[in-house]
């Protein structure tokens, strides 16, 4: 049985929408040692995830299953999230969870080589719609922050699957939304040299690792994110010579 870390009951009612201004803002550092608030900020994120996955205490689906929420949607805009990724082995007989609490998250690196769920990205606080499409990320980036478990700074690497939902949640950290980054013109549009991976499965083949082996590792800031959002990238920008329609 799952044991809350806070005392309040995790509900729907504490995501803040795309609605709000706040969404868009970027989020303050937090001090550390951990405030008492920033501390409470952190447990109710987890106790929100796990609920949330929880087959029994969300038995009636109150909240949208989430693999990751970063403060600003529960309306508090400090830099840190939580992730809890279940990700399930080829013959489906085993799931693997991914487990990040991070404060002052940075993505130091990122890759050129692309990829991008096959069905676009949801997100909780995002109820509209009308943001469908591909949303290309960094194959493997690394992430450097402060671990909120071991208390101690830490450099990750993700690839895949695992990569999208840092750069998801990383992006609210800086008042982006999943939907910035979608070709506005042909939100489907998959470049043949994208690495397309499925929402629910998101197990690493050995074909992706052989694509890992070719997806060098760049300073971030060879990639940036134009005033407008759009990723700024030959390497991103979709060709419409060879699109495919997933949709
Ligand atoms: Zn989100």
């Amino acid at each position: 049985m799952l044991e809350l870390l806070q005392s309040e009951t995790p509900l729907s009612s504490w995501i803040t929408e795309d609605t709000a201004e706040s969404l868009l803002k970027p989020c303050t550092a937090v001090s550390l040692p951990l405030s008492k608030a920033d501390e409470d900020t952190m447990k109710k994120m987890i106790d929100w995830v796990k609920v949330s996955q929880d087959q029994i205490l969300n038995a009636d689906k109150s909240l949208t299953e989430a693999i990751g929420i970063a403060a600003p949607q529960i309306g508090k805009n400090v830099q840190m999230y939580y992730i809890l990724l279940p990700i399930t082995n080829v013959d489906k007989t085993k799931v693997t969870y991914y487990e990040h609490a991070l404060i002052n998250p940075k993505i130091t690196a990122k890759s050129n080589q692309v990829v991008a769920a096959r069905y676009g990205e949801g997100c909780l606080s995002v109820k509209n719609k009308d943001h469908e499409g591909i949303v290309p990320r960094s194959y493997k980036i690394e992430v450097t922050g402060y671990d909120y478990f071991t208390r101690q700074n830490v450099k990750l690497v993700a690839r895949g699957y695992e990569a999208i939902v840092f750069q998801h949640e990383q992006d609210h950290l800086e008042g982006h939304l999943f939907y910035h980054h979608i070709n506005q013109e042909n939100p489907w549009n998959t470049p043949e040299e994208w690495i397309i991976v499925d929402n629910q499965q998101p197990k690493i083949t050995s074909d992706d690792e052989a694509d890992v082996a070719s997806a060098n590792i760049t300073p971030t800031n060879l990639i940036k994110i134009n005033n407008d959002n759009k990723l700024n990238s030959k390497n991103i920008e979709p060709s419409t010579s060879k699109s495919k329609n997933l949709e």
